[in-house]
């Protein structure tokens, strides 16, 4: 039994991965697991993870049910900026913004730039610009910042819409990677706290034990997160409490410690 209650901050922030091969099984979707972290320590931990298949209706739906969700502040979505006809991301956000795609020409100059030494380097067989590459550099219409990605030739974007912000990165792990910890946490996600995340580990307990208690603190500690979690290799149950208020994650932690004891259930850390 797994029981999961958010605690009360008003906006969150939403996830779109976008890939057939995602959902057919061939790829495990590593950004979201990357990214969830990466937000929540940034204090804007994820509401929803949403996958969609690499087409036009369903990603440009997507990211408009997202951007209109009142509970939702920032929306995230990853993949599909590729060279090749199946990445269709660019064309699905301006569809979903109401945009047109326009060659942004730094983005184009980068691109040949870096085919250009990647020919030098003998890792490409021509220097020429291809149709997929002029597609990389089509992006929808007034972006309000576009970032470099050292790691490859796909600009990631962000527009501003009403009071939201849509982030648009490429799925490449590594490059989705290098952007948000070089240019884009830095610049538009700093200012909030962590959440104040606490674990109590029992060996070999009964989760269902703790279910009184865990009942008990939905009514008394409404703002904290209170989710077990048995661990199979290690035999360990763990029970998490995160919230934003340190003193409420204590109290809740303590109140857990108690009931335990009363049943002769010592955490282990
Ligand atoms: P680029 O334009 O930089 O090539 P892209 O944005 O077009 O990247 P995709 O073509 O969708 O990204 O995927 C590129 C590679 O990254 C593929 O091998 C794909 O399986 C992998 N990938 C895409 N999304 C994810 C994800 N969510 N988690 C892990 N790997 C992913
Ligand atoms: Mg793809």
């Amino acid at each position: 039994m797994t029981r999961r209650r958010c605690y009360n901050r008003s906006v969150a922030t939403s996830l779109i991965t976008i890939g057939d091969e995602l959902l057919a099984g061939f790829t495990l979707d590593t950004n979201s697991h990357w990214l969830a972290e990466r937000l929540r320590l940034a204090g804007r931990p994820l509401r929803r993870i949403t996958v969609v298949r690499d087409r036009l209706e369903d990603i440009s739906g997507q990211v408009r049910r997202d951007l209109s969700d009142p509970e939702t502040e920032d929306v995230f979505c990853c993949g599909g900026l590729g060279p090749t006809p199946d990445d269709r991301t660019l064309e699905a956000v301006a569809h979903a913004l109401g945009r047109e795609t326009v060659l942004w020409s730094p983005a184009m100059e980068r691109i040949e730039r870096r085919v250009r030494l990647l020919h030098e380097a003998g890792l490409v067989d021509t220097p020429e610009i291809s149709e997929g590459h002029r597609r990389m550099a089509r992006i929808p219409a007034h972006p309000d910042h576009v970032f470099h990605n050292r790691r490859g030739l796909a600009p990631g974007l962000m527009y501003q819409v009403g009071h939201r912000r849509l982030f648009v990165l490429p799925g490449v792990p590594a490059e989705l990677r290098g952007i948000f910890t070089e240019e884009l946490a830095p610049r538009f996600l700093g200012g909030r706290a962590a959440p104040v995340v606490r674990e109590l580990r029992f060996l070999q307990a009964m989760e269902s034990r703790f279910y009184p208690v865990m009942r008990q603190l939905e009514e008394s500690h409404p703002q904290v997160s209170v989710g077990s979690y048995p661990q199979s290799v290690s035999q360990e149950l763990v029970i998490r409490f995160s919230g934003e208020s340190e003193k409420q994650v204590l109290e809740a932690m303590a109140l857990v410690r108690r009931w335990a004891a009363t049943m002769g259930l010592e955490p282990v850390t």
